[in-house]
């Protein structure tokens, strides 16, 4: 359930109304909203022993939450969660661009990737340093090297950069270079990691398994939250399906989906949906008209050479081009680009 705290209630109203569930046995969480601050009380508590709650000052209401992710649900938070990066809002009425190459290749190829993604006018630079790859034999990432690059980047751009973590080892090493973390689709029912990455205050992309539910992904997202961290940034980048056409099936029916069950930002990845660089355009539109937060984005300085994911990857100009598009698609939905 959650406890709605009327508008005007005090801070010492809320404390004490925290401990009395506490004492009730309950796990506890504040949702800080704009307007009103709820709080998510987790427990198996029957009904009836809640009447003195509802009594108490400072309380408006008690809601029951019937789905099983209790913090996630927009069940007991109504409005929009928007998360706050160095300055760069991720969630509400702006759009949120991530973009960079799939891998951080050497420092001269993430530096170049970070000024163009710059020069585009994107908000946040992406790198993996650590890559799980499908073959062992595969480039599996520079490691610690990579993430002092990527460091290095945002120094020089003043962009936040985001980087994957793969095991608990990588995260820790990763939470003192980088200012979000993302737990990728192999790994989103680790439920060890996502309890780890929950108890870190660095914002959280989840992407959405490549067969898991949309239940099943805001049940991830609930591991992390029910550790203590609300930023979590949900990202849908394709599930399987039958088609070999496409890398995956770009579900984009998720986006309002999860908007609808969720309080939490949502934003695409077409790059890893679509496995083709000519159609991350026009997915990239349809994310944003479809009510899509943001976008991550895989683009490289030169795509042809890339160690990972270069069929995919846009060139510097075809990052402008979204840019430029985007740009027509968001006043249409009354949104625009987050700073
Ligand atoms: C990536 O972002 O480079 C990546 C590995 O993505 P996913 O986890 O979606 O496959
Ligand atoms: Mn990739």
């Amino acid at each position: 359930m959650v406890v709605v705290m009327d508008m005007n209630s005090t801070e010492e109203q809320i404390e004490i109304v925290n401990r009395r569930l506490d004492q009730l046995g309950f796990n506890t969480q504040m949702i800080r909203g704009v307007k009103r601050i709820v709080i998510g009380a987790v427990g198996d508590r029957p009904v009836n022993d809640l009447r003195d709650l509802q009594q108490m000052p400072g309380v408006e209401k008690i809601v029951p939450i019937m789905k099983p992710y209790k913090l996630v649900s927009r069940e007991g938070k109504e409005d929009a969660t928007v998360i706050e990066v160095r300055g760069i809002k991720i969630g509400g009425e702006t759009v949120t661009i991530i973009a960079g190459p799939c891998a951080v290749e050497t420092r001269e190829q993430l530096l170049t990737a970070a000024r163009q993604v710059k020069a585009a006018g994107a908000n946040i630079i992406r790198g993996g340093a650590f890559k799980p790859r499908t073959s062992p034999y595969s480039f599996q990432g520079l490691e610690e090297e990579g993430l002092a690059i990527l460091k290095e980047a945002s120094l020089e751009t003043g962009l936040p950069v985001i980087t994957e973590v793969i095991d608990e080892h990588s995260l820790q090493l990763a939470l003192d270079y980088v200012d979000l973390i993302q737990v990728g689709a192999r790994n989103m029912q680790n439920f060890r990691l996502l309890k780890a990455v929950g108890q870190t205050d660095k914002p959280i992309l989840l992407k959405r398994g490549m067969s898991a539910t949309i239940e099943e992904w805001l049940m991830a997202a609930e591991y992390i939250m029910s550790e203590g961290n609300g930023k979590v940034i949900l990202c849908e980048r394709g599930i399987r399906t039958f088609e070999t056409a496409t890398r995956n099936t770009l579900d984009l029916s998720a986006v309002p989906m999860v908007k609808r069950l969720s309080h939490l930002p949502v934003i695409v990845d077409p790059s890893h949906a679509t496995g083709d660089r000519g159609l991350v355009l026009p997915m990239s539109m349809a994310a944003i008209a479809a009510g899509a937060d943001g976008l991550i984005l895989e683009m490289h300085p030169e795509p042809a050479s890339a160690l990972s994911d270069g069929p995919q990857s846009l060139t510097p100009e075809g990052l402008q081009q979204v840019m430029q598009q985007l740009a027509r698609i968001m006043p249409a939905v009354d949104r625009r680009l987050s700073n």
